[in-house]
């Protein structure tokens, strides 16, 4: 049976297919949240999503797909939500710009839909140097958010394998950051991992 998610916008109560509600510490981030791919290439070690999800780490890694109609779902969300003031969240659960979507161009896409019911949204990514295509999507209100993990090019390649380096990714806040008249929010997220020594795998298990 189809998994339903129950949003409440505007004193209002949805009945959601692929936007959803974030629950515990990811609700600090966004009020709504959307994943468009099963899977994440980018190889984080530390990464806790195949553990949530009962998948192999391998498995997570390298088989990365599109989530069934998940473009046809959010056009029948967005319906339910046109006009909401809610910033809803892309990706909790993958990397929207992963390596696949070069070929996908599924959160393009998405943020196309979303553009058309004048709803709001973050992304949140480790691949900015992908992430700088879209840019031009960008409106008022909406927030492009980079996490920072570690603050050297070597761990960053060892621990983060197939992510953008740290400079890449501070290097497409300021590509976006020079329209401040847009009103786009630009954040850097400085994760827990760059501020602890690396003592050993065990640690960032842990994170
Ligand atoms: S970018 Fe996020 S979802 Fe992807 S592997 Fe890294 S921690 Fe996991």
């Amino acid at each position: 049976m189809q998994m339903m998610f129950i949003a409440y916008c505007r004193d209002r109560v949805y009945s959601m297919r692929v936007i959803y509600e974030p629950k515990g510490k990811a609700r600090e981030y966004s009020p709504l949240a959307l994943n468009l791919y099963n899977g994440c290439s980018n190889g984080c070690k530390y990464c806790y999503v195949p553990a949530y999800c009962r998948r192999d780490r391998k498995e997570f890694k390298n088989n990365t797909a599109v989530r069934k109609d998940v473009l046809k779902k959010l056009e029948r969300d967005c319906q339910e939500l046109e006009g909401g003031s809610q910033q809803i969240l892309m990706c909790f659960t993958s990397d929207p710009y992963q390596k696949a979507e070069e070929i996908n161009k599924i959160t393009r896409q998405a943020i196309e839909i979303l553009n058309r019911y004048g709803l709001n949204f973050q992304i949140l990514t480790k691949s900015g140097s992908r992430a700088e295509k879209d840019f031009s999507l960008y409106k008022k209100g909406d927030t492009y958010a980079v996490t920072l993990t570690f603050d050297n090019e070597r761990d960053s390649r060892k621990y983060e394998p197939n992510a953008d380096i740290p400079e890449q990714r501070i290097k497409s806040l300021n590509n976006l950051f020079p329209s401040p008249a847009a009103r786009i929010t630009t954040l850097l997220l400085i994760s827990a991992a760059a501020l602890v020594p690396i003592i050993d795998n065990t640690l960032l298990q842990t994170l």
